[in-house]
């Protein structure tokens, strides 16, 4: 499987060696090549550029997600998350969910962000390729569509013009409210787990987890 990704990462042109490392990357925890992470990743990368901004490696940037849930753009959401390095885990991400193929970049430092949204053109022709209408709305999943269909798919939103991909508004002034890490844990006086203190409820003058909690949170 890593040998087939890198190959089909290293056939891409166009791409600077970070740019193809990450891909390569994304692709292995992504899980199967379809047309939708890469439309992300390339979403992605353009938000980076229009906002001037490197890849996230701390929690300064946010990206807040305008897809939705069971409508088939979460392959969309990995792509983005990939390549902004805003993720779920770190807390910079997240979804306001409208069922729309749009997301904001925010830089929370620089308070700007840019709003980007898949083109109509791009996403009416990827729910009508093969890969969707012959195998995914016959409930095949993924890994089971044959590479013949796959790969190219994979490999066409790198082959197009990027303002055929997105449509990118902005940089505009945007902030965000700004709240500390909690970095102190405490006992739940009931269970005996660890939480975060930030979750933890104080009853009787005891720690308690939300698990825990007689009066909910
Ligand atoms: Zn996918
Ligand atoms: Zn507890």
């Amino acid at each position: 499987m890593f040998d087939k990704h890198r190959e089909v990462v290293n056939s891409i042109e166009g791409l600077s060696d970070e740019e193809r490392e990450f891909l390569y990357s994304a692709l292995n925890i992504h899980g199967h090549m379809c047309g939708g992470m890469p439309m992300g990743y390339v979403a992605g990368i353009a938000a980076l550029k229009a906002l001037g901004a490197k890849r996230e490696r701390n929690m300064d940037k946010m990206v807040i997600l305008y897809i939705g849930n069971g409508h088939l753009a979460g392959c969309f959401a990995d792509g983005i998350q990939f390549a902004t390095g805003c993720t779920f885990g770190k807390g910079v991400m997240k979804k306001e969910p409208k069922g729309k193929w749009t997301f904001l970049l925010v830089d929370k430092k620089m308070e700007k962000a840019v709003k980007v949204t898949l083109k109509n053109e791009i996403l009416k022709k990827a729910f009508s390729a093969p890969f969707i209408t012959d195998y995914r709305k016959k409930g095949v999943n993924p890994t089971d569509i044959p590479p013949e269909i796959a790969e190219p798919g994979f490999k066409r939103p790198f082959s197009l013009k990027l303002e055929d991909i997105v449509e990118i508004e902005g940089p505009f002034d945007f902030k965000m409210d700004k709240k500390k890490p909690c970095f102190n844990v405490v006992e739940c006086s009931v269970c005996g787990h660890l939480v975060a203190e930030n979750y933890a409820k104080m009853e009787d003058g005891k720690p308690v987890c939300v698990d825990c909690t007689n009066y909910g949170f």
